[in-house]
């Protein structure tokens, strides 16, 4: 199998990836809080494991890809108190909160389908999963690392650190000036140090999403959901754990106190986190009113773009640049992307007709090496932490010469058949089925193109220029045009 290299939030470092067993990989997502339509920004870092996703099975490996959908406990401001927000949502709207909950994860599942993403292996809720959260925070109890207070379980950091625990080491945070950071907040008195964090909460009358426990009325932490879900599905310790950036703390950094507080071992063997898509800089986020929703891309009904863009040309555009990197959002960008993918999606239309021809012509042992150095490059640039920037700068190296064949400029034997052969069958692996690229409607059937292709050959046989110019309108008009080729007609998307 490939060498895959990934960078662990935990060590600071690339580290060549080792499946805890051999063959297979546990690999869990932190999935959406269903409260609200998910943003470009979300869509960001679901992409990113997607990829992973894509690529590791690509590679032979059997991965067991677990996102969960949060459905309680996650509150107002991220932290211990204050109102759910679906509950806050389910009040706003007049519904049930499961209806909030089932409305968007429609939505998300909506989102996730436009862009081509693959489906997880389980897609847990916490809702469904609170008997094994209330017998974790039992357990964590009976071990002495939570405490009830008032109804509510807090999880006690400085039991927890005396015990050989490092509560910060994913974050990189020190507990001193964690503790300096700490404000009083309300209720803050429940706990015995304000760094503790609620594993189970204590529910007012009025707060709508509540279920019994041994310490009353009440809902489960955030953080805890997660452990309990990852235990359940991918074992005490599994290979990889990712989300956004913004996760690493505190939702991360509990998800490691909790988990290894529960079975002893240290759950997560690789964290990866995705860096924030943003907007003039400043992370796009619903609550700092600069989000984005797909549906305004698609329609191009935002004041900040001057077109509609395409789902694949958005997936593109993230993938032009490396996970761990920030990408900033802007109409030029998303331009430059439109174009760049039009010439791979050109490549990918004329690279499933060619076919090999045998001939006389010599070997050109400088292009054919170039081809094969080119697929090479994609597999250790997605091998190096995912390098989906460099990947696509090798898919071009491969375009080119898929263009210099396709222009007869380049005979397919010079590549010799191996080597065009993989030319070929690589070209169309990598777009469809790691960079999950594909082929868009354009509103018109193929079947129809191609009958307008051949009025077109007719009409200009015939002299008839006037129809000619109607249908080559009628292509620029879709954003395409007519290769009018010595050897071939047959249409492209305009670049
Ligand atoms: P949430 O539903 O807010 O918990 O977010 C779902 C996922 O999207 C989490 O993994 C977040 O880290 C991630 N996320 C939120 N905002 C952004 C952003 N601007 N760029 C990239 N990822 C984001
Ligand atoms: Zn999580």
């Amino acid at each position: 199998m490939r060498e895959i290299k990934i960078f662990n939030t935990l060590s600071r470092k690339k580290e060549v990836f080792e499946p805890v067993v051999e063959g297979h990989v546990g690999l869990y997502v932190c999935g959406p809080t269903v409260y609200n339509n998910v943003h470009l920004g979300n869509v960001r870092t679901f992409l990113t494991f997607d990829i992973l996703f894509r690529y590791l099975k690509s590679l032979g490996y059997k991965v067991r890809y677990v996102r969960n959908i949060t459905d309680v406990g996650h509150l107002v401001g991220d932290g211990d108190e204050g109102e759910d927000k679906i509950g806050k949502m389910a009040k706003l709207e007049k519904l049930e909160p499961m209806e909030v909950v089932q409305r968007y994860t429609n939505d998300f599942h909506k989102v996730l389908e436009e862009f081509n993403f693959l489906p997880p292996s389980v897609e847990p809720t916490a809702t469904g999963h609170l008997i094994e959260q209330i017998e974790a925070v039992k357990t964590l109890i009976d071990k002495g690392l939570a405490y009830e207070s008032k109804g509510s379980v807090y999880f006690d950091i400085h039991k927890y650190n005396e015990g050989g625990g490092d509560y910060g080491k994913l974050s990189g945070r020190v507990l001193e000036d964690l503790l300096n950071e700490t404000r009083e907040l309300d209720g803050q008195s429940e706990k015995r140090n304000p760094l503790d964090f609620a594993i189970w909460k204590n529910a007012s009358p009025e707060h709508i999403m509540q279920w019994p426990s041994p310490w009353g009325m009440g809902f489960p932490g955030w953080h805890l959901e997660c452990s309990c879900m990852s235990q359940k599905y991918l074992g005490d310790q599994f290979d990889i754990h990712g989300g956004g950036m913004d996760l690493k703390f505190p939702h991360h950094e509990c998800e490691i106190a909790q988990g290894s507080s529960l079975t002893g071992k240290d759950p997560v063997k690789y964290w990866m986190h995705s860096n924030m898509l943003t907007v003039n800089g400043q992370k796009m986020s619903k609550s700092l009113g600069n989000s984005f929703l797909p549906a305004e891309l698609f329609a191009g009904a935002h004041e900040l773009l001057d077109q509609a863009y395409s789902p694949m040309t958005v997936r593109f555009f993230m993938l032009q640049s490396q996970y761990r990197s920030t990408l900033d959002f802007s109409n030029d960008a998303l331009k430059g992307s439109q174009k760049a993918f039009r010439r791979l999606l050109n490549g990918f239309r004329i690279v499933k007709t060619l076919e090999f021809e045998a001939s006389e012509a010599a070997t050109d042992e400088k292009k054919k090496a170039d081809v094969e150095k080119a697929i090479e490059g994609f597999y250790d640039a997605l091998g190096d932490d995912l390098n989906t920037a460099v990947g696509i700068a090798h898919l071009f190296t491969m375009l080119k010469y898929i263009n210099m064949i396709y222009m007869n400029q380049l005979s397919a034997s010079a590549l010799g058949e191996d080597t065009f052969q993989a030319l070929k069958g690589k070209y169309i692996h990598f777009f469809t089925d790691i960079l999950g690229l594909k082929e868009e409607e354009n509103g018109t059937d193929e079947s129809v193109l191609r009958g307008m292709l051949e009025l077109y050959k007719e009409y200009k046989l015939n002299r008839a220029f006037d129809k000619v110019d109607q249908i080559r309108a009628y292509f620029a008009e879709n954003g395409m045009v007519i290769k009018d080729l010595k050897h071939r007609i047959d249409w492209a998307w305009a670049e």
